[in-house]
C-alpha cells in the first residue's frame, strides 16, 4: 500500500493508497485553513477526519484505503468535511464466492532473531512466556472462595517461589444456569478448556469445582487429568476452612513443581502472540497496525504465529483477507466462521453497523468498512495458513485468523484459549487494558495519547503520522520488544502494574 505524506505550511494530511479521494489532515483543520496544492478547508475538519480532496458528487464513491467506504448522500466539493451522517454504508461482501490464493505474499522481512528465552510445556504446541499457576474456577459458585484462597496463596506461599511469577485466579461467569447441551455450548466449553492449558500455565493444571454445576470435570480436563491431584471439590471440605487448607495444599505443590522451571532458548516456531486493536481512531489504521502488521511479518516469516481476530472489524475486507487464504478449505473456514457470525448478530436484532463505538466515530472512523480496512493492517502481508472458530487452538503455524468477538476483554481470552502467550495491543483513543495470563504491549497511533499516557503506552507509533519513523522502523521496535518481552526481559507497563481485566468468556448460548 502506497502512504503519500502531503507536507503543506501548517496543515498535513496524509493519504493512504493514490486511489483515495479523501485524506486526513494530522492535526485539527480548522474552516479556512490552507492544505497542498491550494485545498481550502471549507468547514472545521477533526483530526483523523476526513476531507474531500475533489468535488465530489451525491452518489460518488467514497474512497479510502483504495476502497469504497460508501456512497455519498449529497454532493461534497473539495474541502469538504466527510463524515458518517453523509455516507451510505455499502452492502456487506457475500460470502459465497470468495476468491482465495490469489494474494499470497512469499516473500516476508527478515527478523533479526531467530531464537527466545522460553519455558517448555511438555505436549504443548507453543512455549510459555511466563511461569504463572492458573486456578480455574468451573463454575461462578466457587469464585468467592477460589478468590480468598488466590490472596492468601500471593502473600503466603509466593514469595518463596522466586521462579513463578503470578498466581492467577480463571474465573467466569459460565458453568451452570446455562443450556450446556445446546451446539453454541462448545464454543464457552472449548474455550475455557482450552484457557486452562495455555503455555503460561506451564501444564500444572488446577480446578476448583462446586460438585453440582454443569460444567462437569470431564468438560475442561482430558481423562489422564481428571485426577484427584489436579481438583478440588468444594462440596466435598470440611467447611470454609477445610476448603482454603485444601486449595493451599495443592497449590503449594503445583508452586513446587513451577518452582523448578528455567527459560530455554528456543527458536521462533515455539511462540504465539495475538494482535488486537481497541480504542481505535483514524490514525490506528496507518500508523499502529501497519507498523504491528509489520511485526507480525518478521516473527512469521521466522516461523513464529500471529493471531489476529474480532470478526465485526474485518468482516467487510471478507474478500482481502480470503484472497490472502492459503488454500480452499482455509477460505471456506472463513466464509463458514463469518456466516455464522452474521446469523448470530442477526439473531440479537443486530448488525456490523453496530461496530464502530461513539469513540471511533469520534476519533474519525465513519464506518465499518473503513475501520475493517485499517484493523486489517494488523495482520501484515503473510499468508493466512489456518482459521479458528472461537475458542480453538491452532494446529499450523504462521498467521491465523481466529473468529471472536471484537470486544477487548472478550477477544483477549479467546486469543488465551488460542495459546497467545503475549498479546500486541494497538489503541487511539487510549486503554488502560491488560491480561493477568500474559504481557500485553500497548502500541499508540497517536504520540498525544503517548504524551498523556507516558506511563502506559510501551510504543508511539504517532511517530509514522509525524513523518519521523517508517512503519518499517515502528514496526521492527515492536518486533524487538515482543523478543525481549516473551524471554523475560522486559516488562510492558500493564504488567509492571498488574493492570488486567476480567476474563470475560464468550457465551453466545441462552441462559436457563
Ligand atoms: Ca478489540
Amino acid at each position: 500500500m502506497d502512504r503519500i505524506l502531503i507536507r503543506n505550511g501548517l496543515i498535513r494530511t496524509i493519504k493512504v493508497h493514490p486511489l483515495d479521494n479523501v485524506a486526513i489532515p494530522v492535526e485539527n483543520a480548522p474552516g479556512g485553513s490552507e492544505f497542498a496544492g491550494g485545498l481550502r478547508c471549507r468547514e472545521d475538519i477533526p483530526q483523523g477526519h476526513k476531507v474531500s480532496l475533489t468535488n465530489l458528487k451525491k452518489g460518488d464513491a467514497v474512497i479510502r484505503y483504495g476502497v469504497s467506504l460508501g456512497k455519498l448522500r449529497q454532493d461534497a466539493p473539495a474541502g469538504t468535511h466527510i463524515g458518517e451522517h453523509i455516507l451510505e454504508l455499502p452492502k456487506a461482501p457475500g460470502l459465497d464466492e470468495l476468491p482465495w490464493g490469489n494474494s499470497i505474499t512469499v516473500s516476508l522481512p527478515k527478523a533479526p532473531v531467530t531464537v527466545f528465552d522460553g519455558y517448555e510445556v511438555p505436549g504443548n504446541f507453543f512455549a510459555g512466556t511466563r511461569n504463572i499457576l492458573g486456578i480455574m474456577s468451573s463454575v461462578q459458585c466457587v469464585a468467592g472462595v477460589l478468590n480468598v484462597a488466590v490472596e492468601k496463596i500471593k502473600t503466603e506461599l509466593l514469595p518463596k517461589y522466586p521462579a513463578v511469577d503470578d498466581v492467577v485466579a480463571i474465573n467466569h461467569a459460565y458453568g451452570c444456569g446455562v443450556a450446556i447441551n445446546t451446539r453454541d455450548a462448545a464454543i464457552p466449553i472449548r474455550t475455557l478448556k482450552n484457557l486452562l492449558h495455555n503455555p503460561n500455565f506451564g501444564g500444572e493444571l488446577m480446578v476448583v469445582a462446586l460438585g453440582c454445576e454443569m460444567l462437569t470435570l470431564d468438560m475442561l480436563l482430558r481423562p489422564e487429568e481428571n485426577i484427584s491431584e489436579n481438583v478440588i471439590v468444594l462440596q466435598n471440605q470440611q467447611g470454609f476452612h477445610g476448603m482454603i487448607d485444601a486449595i493451599l495444599g495443592m497449590a503449594e505443590g503445583k508452586l513446587q513443581k513451577l518452582n523448578r522451571r528455567k527459560r530455554v532458548s528456543l527458536p521462533l516456531e515455539r511462540l504465539c502472540i495475538g494482535l488486537q486493536c481497541g480504542g481505535s481512531d483514524a490514525f490506528s489504521g496507518i500508523t499502529a497496525n501497519p507498523a504491528a502488521g509489520y511485526a507480525s511479518d518478521l516473527l512469521v516469516g521466522a516461523g513464529g504465529t500471529a493471531i489476529f481476530s474480532e470478526v465485526t472489524e474485518v468482516r467487510d475486507g471478507a474478500a482481502f483477507l480470503s484472497a490472502r487464504c492459503i488454500d480452499r478449505e482455509t477460505s471456506q473456514k472463513l466464509a463458514r466462521e463469518l456466516g455464522w457470525y452474521d446469523a448470530y448478530l442477526e439473531q440479537g436484532g443486530t448488525d456490523r453497523s453496530a461496530n464502530p463505538s461513539p469513540g471511533n466515530k469520534q476519533g474519525g472512523l465513519v464506518n465499518i468498512m473503513e475501520k475493517a480496512m485499517g484493523s486489517i493492517a494488523k495482520s501484515g502481508n503473510a499468508p493466512i495458513v489456518e482459521v479458528l472458530a472461537p475458542g480453538e487452538t491452532p494446529a499450523k503455524r504462521g498467521l491465523i485468523f481466529a473468529a471472536t468477538p471484537a470486544g477487548d476483554f472478550l477477544c483477549g481470552p479467546l486469543q488465551l484459549a488460542g495459546g497467545i502467550t503475549l498479546q500486541v495491543f494497538m489503541t487511539g483513543r487510549g486503554t488502560p487494558y491488560g491480561l493477568a495470563p500474559a504481557p500485553v504491549i500497548k502500541v499508540s497511533s497517536r504520540t498525544a495519547l503517548k504524551n498523556i499516557w507516558q506511563d502506559l503506552i510501551d510504543i508511539d507509533a504517532g511517530t509514522i503520522a509525524a513523518g519521523e519513523e517508517t512503519i518499517e522502523e515502528t514496526g521492527l521496535r515492536l518486533f524487538n520488544m515482543i523478543i525481549e518481552t516473551a524471554s523475560g526481559r522486559h516488562k510492558p507497563w500493564a504488567e509492571v502494574y498488574r493492570l488486567c481485566n476480567d476474563l470475560a468468556i464468550f457465551d453466545p448460548t441462552a441462559a436457563t
